[in-house]
């Protein structure tokens, strides 16, 4: 985005002459093990990124600039850049994912010459706006919560004035992305209440949310299944930089001056801060929030069983909701926070799987997918993270008679389909279940 990002301010006091670079890694596109078969990076959200780079490019054309956009191994073409032009700075926003520190450390160690600089542009406050260490992060919410919300916001940024002049840099082949750039149909917009990715579209997203009254209804609304403003859709804009947090702070504030303050009100900015919660988690906590145990000191069990994994991800389980939940996940790149939770339950505790298994299969259908958001609340169900109740187990008969009483849900997503199937077709000692 252009607005309230920081390091286009910085790049014009810094720089001459700017290359704006996005790169695909190419490492997105293949199973990260052999267990691991399918893509880090599913469709829709590859679809989502280059609408964004797309929009991006428009806006950049009135700084006669642009961006541009590579696939491979960003170490690779970022140490192809710095010698194709002698590059003196890199600048980026400041990521808490583990890998991609762990790339930005080996980058410095292998340019000791070149000025690396990051920024934070994703969270509502700065590192150094916190009020304790990473290593003091409160093991929970609440305590984080209470010690972060009276603390003042930063204004939004507006966009720059001015940016330095394009590098000339052709690059030496097409791009191809291995990926299918068709979309089937218009599912996206239809069931999830997304329409592209790019800064123009999520601010009409949020023009038209803070123009109807969903915000002062959000907190009784915000835990149905499906429903274009039961509950805001700004997360996939925010996970992929489209906006910031503290725009929509801003516009929140204005819509508390002009509405009315209410408990649905602050309850958006109770969820934001939980978002801001989970960045700060995965910076402070590394390599535990993939760990199998996550924060918990003793081991846990862990097992995988393949046919309930293809089940659970397919649709296929003898739970409709859950089925319903998974087949809606799968055409839409979206599923509701409730969804979400009772999908993380189930696969955790009525079928027994690691959880990761489930957090990096959302890792590659969710369009909003992001790396603190996801593991953080997957950890959180599986009471290896940041829940004081030590994970959470949704009934799903319970949760069905609340959320989906007349069964609608599970019909529109035909979860009924494979209920009356058992969940295995081998016993404990492979013998086929007649
Ligand atoms: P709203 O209910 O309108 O909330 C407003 C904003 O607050 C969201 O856009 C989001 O930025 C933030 N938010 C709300 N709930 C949470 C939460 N529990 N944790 C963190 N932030 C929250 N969110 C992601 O953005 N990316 C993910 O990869 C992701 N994975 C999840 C995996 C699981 C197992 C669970 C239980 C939750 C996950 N969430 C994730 C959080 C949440 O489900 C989504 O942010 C939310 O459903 C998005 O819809 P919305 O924008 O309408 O949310």
């Amino acid at each position: 985005r252009l607005e309230d990002n920081e390091i286009f301010h910085q790049v014009g006091q810094q720089l001459d002459e700017l290359l704006i670079v996005y790169i695909f890694d190419s490492a997105w596109f293949r199973g990260s093990s052999p267990r691991h078969e399918a893509p880090t990076l599913g469709q829709y959200r590859c679809q989502f990124i280059l609408d964004s780079l797309h929009a991006l490019n428009q806006r950049l054309k009135a700084y006669e600039q642009r961006i541009v956009i590579l696939c491979g191994d960003p170490l690779e073409e970022i140490d192809r850049l710095i010698t194709q032009h002698d590059i003196t700075h890199i600048l980026r926003s400041q990521t808490v994912g583990l890998h991609e520190n762990r790339q930005w450390q080996t980058l410095k160690q292998q340019h000791p010459k070149v000025q690396c600089d990051q920024t934070f542009t994703h969270t509502l406050w700065h590192y150094d706006d916190l009020p304790f260490a990473l290593s003091e992060l409160p093991k929970h919410f609440t305590s984080f919560r209470k010690q972060l919300e009276t603390l003042s916001l930063r204004k939004p940024l507006a966009q720059p004035s001015y940016l330095p002049l394009a590098l000339d840099h052709t690059p030496s082949i097409e791009l191809v992305l291995p990926i299918n750039q068709h979309l089937p149909n218009d599912s996206l917009s239809e069931n999830s209440g997304w329409h592209k990715g790019g800064e123009p579209a999520a601010h009409e997203h949020i023009q038209r949310y803070f123009s109807s009254s969903a915000p002062s209804h959000y907190k009784e609304t915000r835990n149905a299944l499906e429903g274009q403003t039961l509950s805001s859709k700004w997360s996939a804009w925010l996970s992929h930089g489209n906006l910031s947090p503290i725009q929509l702070m801003q516009q929140l504030k204005q819509y508390e001056q002009n509405h009315g303050a209410n408990d649905s009100t602050y309850w958006l900015f109770f969820e934001l801060l939980w978002r801001e919660y989970f960045q700060w988690y995965a910076l402070a906590h590394g390599k535990h929030v993939f760990t199998a145990r996550g924060l918990n000191k003793a081991p846990v069990r862990c097992c995988f069983y393949p046919e309930r994994f293809k089940r659970w991800s397919q649709g296929a389980t003898p739970y409709p909701l859950v089925n319903a939940l998974m087949n809606q996940l799968n055409a839409t790149g979206y599923m509701s926070n409730r969804g979400r939770q009772i999908a993380a339950s189930c696969l955790i505790y009525d079928l027994g799987i690691d959880w990761r298994y489930g957090a990096k299969y959302f890792e590659e259908k969710l369009i909003d997918y992001d790396v603190a958001s996801n593991w953080g609340n997957w950890q959180y169900i599986a009471g290896v993270g940041a829940d004081p109740r030590g994970g959470r187990h949704f009934d799903l008969a319970k949760q069905t008679q609340q959320y989906d009483p007349k069964r609608e849900f599970i019909l529109r997503w035909q979860g009924n389909a494979h209920a009356d199937e058992p969940l295995d077709s081998l016993d404990a000692a492979d013998w086929p279940i007649l």
